[in-house]
């Protein structure tokens, strides 16, 4: 009797099983894949306004589908110039109702850095995959948080280095990782730009300023980019020109780095002053970028008179990172900068700063 019992409530069990995996097949079946993916940036500020806004009209992969602001005012011109609906306009306290708006398939943080991890986090809560801004938070802690959340969550996780999708830069480290002239042996890489403002969260220890995080790690990547290795070791001195303006954090940023393969990297980066170039001197030859980190596409050439120039970009940046990152989350496929790839950096910026604190090198 119990026997049967069991195997009446068992079949029960293997029925409902049936009948839940039948109806969501058919949901699924009659719901249409996507074949562009909705966006909701949050912060409007700069570059959402005048590079990521723009560059989801010139996407095929993606649209924007939304926006998270605190500033009523924005929401009406976003919403007239963008043809915004308002159910998919959210603030930063309802932002969590994200989670029940089908439209929105991919937040976007764009804040300053210190409050990356809390809406990376609340994205990822809500279910969405997440593109994060560089830097990808201030410590290495942050960016653990903010990779277990999206894991946690089954959502992906990609950060806006967008240089990494410029072919040009992807034919320098094919050169590199195919010893085209010979191994890495100095590098020289710099990346900064003269920043008028005295009154920027760039300027404010709290929300993430200092320009190591802002334009530091374009200098950082350059050179890891360039060996394809990790560093093992780095010291760093930090300085400032204008000190009435770069109170809390620094203005300027030193660096140098060792890698496994004995190569070694002099980096720089400022808000003092505009620089933008790598130079990558191999046992046999060199390459030389500049810029090393354009929006509109990075150009260079190698000691053999081949020019790093192709395909000559049509389209800036942004579009080819936002339009690579959406194929792939459509095609299921690995995303080109995971959380991971941000999280390489921070180590690094965090023991840059250790050793601008102690005055050693710092080993990795
Ligand atoms: P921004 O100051 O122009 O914009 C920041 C936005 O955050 C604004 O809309 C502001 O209203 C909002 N915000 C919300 N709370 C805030 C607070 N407490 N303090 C200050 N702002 C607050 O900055 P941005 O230049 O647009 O930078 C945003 C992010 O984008 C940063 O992580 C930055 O490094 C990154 N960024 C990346 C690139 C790139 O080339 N990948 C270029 C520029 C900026």
């Amino acid at each position: 009797m119990n026997i049967d019992r069991r195997k009446f409530v068992s079949h029960l069990g293997l029925l409902s099983t049936a009948t839940l995996i039948s109806a969501n097949s058919l949901i699924g079946a009659t719901r249409p894949k996507k074949t562009k993916l909705g966006i909701a940036l949050v912060g409007l500020g700069y570059y959402s306004k005048d590079l990521l806004a723009p560059a989801l009209l010139d996407t095929e992969y993606c649209y924007l589908a939304g926006i998270v602001t605190g500033t009523p005012a924005k929401a009406v011109e976003w919403k007239a110039k963008y043809n915004i609906p308002d159910k998919n306009i959210y603030n930063y306290d309802n932002f969590d109702q994200i989670a029940n708006n089908p439209d929105i398939d991919v937040v976007y943080v764009v804040l300053p850095p210190s409050m990356h991890r809390e809406y990376v986090v609340r994205a990822a809560k809500a279910g969405k995959h997440v593109f994060c801004e560089k830097p990808m938070a201030p410590t290495v802690a942050d960016c653990e948080a903010m990779i277990k959340a999206c894991k946690d969550n089954k959502v992906k996780l990609s950060i806006g280095y967008r240089c990494q999708h410029d072919p040009n830069i992807q034919a320098y480290m094919k050169a590199t990782k195919e010893g085209k002239f010979g191994k890495v042996r100095m590098i020289n890489s710099a990346a900064g730009y003269f920043d008028g403002r005295s009154n920027h969260w760039k300027q404010n220890k709290a929300l993430g300023g200092g320009v190591m995080g802002d334009m530091g790690v374009y200098a950082l990547q350059g050179a890891r980019l360039a060996t394809g290795e990790e560093p093992i070791n780095v010291i760093a001195q930090a300085s400032t020109f204008r000190p009435e303006i770069y109170k809390e954090v620094e203005e300027t940023m030193m660096f140098q780095l060792e890698f496994p393969s004995g190569a070694r990297a002099a980096c720089q980066t400022s808000f003092g002053v505009n620089m933008n170039h790598l130079q990558i001197q191999y046992e046999k030859g060199w390459i030389r970028m500049e810029p090393q980190s354009g929006y509109s596409g990075n150009k260079g050439s190698m000691s053999d008179g081949t020019l790093i120039n192709f395909p000559y970009l049509k389209k800036m940046q942004q579009p080819i990172q936002l339009d690579n990152d959406c194929k792939a989350l459509l095609d299921g496929t690995d995303l080109l900068v995971p959380g991971e790839e941000g999280l390489r950096d921070i180590r690094v910026v965090e023991a840059i700063y250790k050793s601008v604190a102690t005055g050693r090198m710092i080993n990795l």
